[in-house]
């Protein structure tokens, strides 16, 4: 079919057609076993009766209501996003990116008040991923993603993974506004930063009073088996930026700011149209609601369940990541895996050279066992 759909992405074979649970279905009705969640944003995957519930009762009694108005239910989601974590503040915006932009902002206004203009870059590390708008592309530790784009947004300086060293070069080098790191690399490879690195370098910016951002747009929100994957790192970042997953389904990005930035911003400072529309505060209420830690224990065992059939599988040389999101590294192309458990009922990812599994985090174990069982056979030779 000829497409009007911008050549942006390389599209498998496949046109979903509607979704429950944790399945999907086509226009022939063969069901899929979906271990990408849209990407990990279907946290609760498709058409949870609680979350449908919740987004439909909201859009009955109004949608949107724009941002010059007050509004229960984002002050609620707000409030409860605060006290899970700590922070103080929350702004709501549309997507990862744009929570990112919204996390520069208050880091680049911090600095430049409290130490003065020039203050003003960012530092991010190698093999990280921040967004597509050409700030956050800047941000984004990959030159693989630069090229062609350029001229970048200035501002932005890149450390290397897991080297205190190199970070401590670049503090001494550039004037920072603010530390900019993703704990686990989705895109990246689905790489885990080094606790012993990521504690260092929050201690060094500690130090140096440099504002530390944590990216948990992808690992987020119950993701790794904790709430935010920095919880794991034993780390309290300045900012918290988090999207993907939160809504459940509907768009929604959300930047916490933590008692250090949370009077940064100003009436006029920053906006967002769409941001914290109702909707989708309503399904980000619902998927926070079911995160209690009875959620977030499962999350933990079906994550060690898939890492206990996959590690040291014929044709699997390794599996990283934490909790359910998971990266496997196979002797076959990524992309034939990927094909081959398409073809045999069940949707992976790839990311970088390996495959990348983001489920929902409420899949059911006999879907979640079929599934690994058809891409343990798949990772074969
Ligand atoms: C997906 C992602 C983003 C970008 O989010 P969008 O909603 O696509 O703008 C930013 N950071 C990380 C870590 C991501 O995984």
């Amino acid at each position: 079919m000829d497409s009007y759909l911008a050549n942006t992405y390389s599209r498998l074979p496949l046109t979903p057609q509607r979704g429950e649970g944790s399945l999907l279905y086509d226009a022939q009705g063969n069901a899929y076993i979906d271990l990408t969640a849209g990407i990990g944003v279907c946290a609760l995957g498709y058409a949870d009766p609680q979350w449908l519930g919740a987004v439909t009762e909201q859009l009955q009694k109004v949608s949107h209501v724009c941002n010059l108005y007050d509004s229960d239910l984002r002050q609620l989601l707000a409030k409860r996003l605060c006290e899970a974590t700590g922070m103080k503040k929350v702004f709501f915006s549309n997507s990862g990116a744009e929570a990112n932009e919204c996390a520069i902002k208050v880091a680049r206004k911090y600095s430049a008040v409290v130490k003065g203009d020039e203050y003003c870059y960012i530092l991010t590390v190698t093999g990280s991923f921040h967004g597509r708008t050409l700030t956050t592309l800047s941000a984004t530790g990959q030159d693989c993603f630069h090229s062609q784009f350029q001229p970048l947004t200035p501002g932005f300086c890149h450390a290397k993974a897991d080297s205190v060293e190199d970070v401590a070069r670049c503090i001494r080098t550039y004037p920072l506004a603010g530390i900019l790191l993703e704990c686990i690399q989705g895109e990246g490879g689905v790489r885990a930063l080094e606790k012993d690195f990521v504690r260092h370098v929050a201690q060094l910016a500690r130090q140096e009073g440099i504002p530390l951002m944590i990216d948990e747009v992808q690992t987020g929100n119950g993701r790794t088996g904790k709430l935010y994957s920095y919880m794991h790192y034993g780390i309290t970042p300045d900012i918290v930026i988090t999207a993907k997953g939160l809504g459940g389904g509907l768009p929604i990005g959300a930047t916490l700011f933590g008692e250090r930035v949370q009077d940064v911003f100003v009436p006029g400072d920053h906006g967002s149209t769409f941001g914290g529309n109702l909707a989708s505060c309503a399904g980000a209420l619902c998927v926070l609601d079911r995160l209690d830690e009875a959620f977030l224990e499962q999350v933990l065992e079906k994550g060690e369940y898939i890492r206990s059939i996959l590690s040291g599988a014929p044709g699997v040389r390794s599996v990283s990541g934490m909790g359910l999101i998971l990266g496997v590294e196979t002797e076959k192309d990524a992309k034939a895996v990927q094909m081959e458990c398409l073809q045999n009922g069940v949707l992976v990812l790839t990311a970088k050279e390996k495959v990348r599994l983001l489920p929902p985090l409420n899949i059911p174990w006999p879907y979640l066992k079929t599934a690994i069982s058809i891409l343990r056979s798949a990772c074969q030779l």
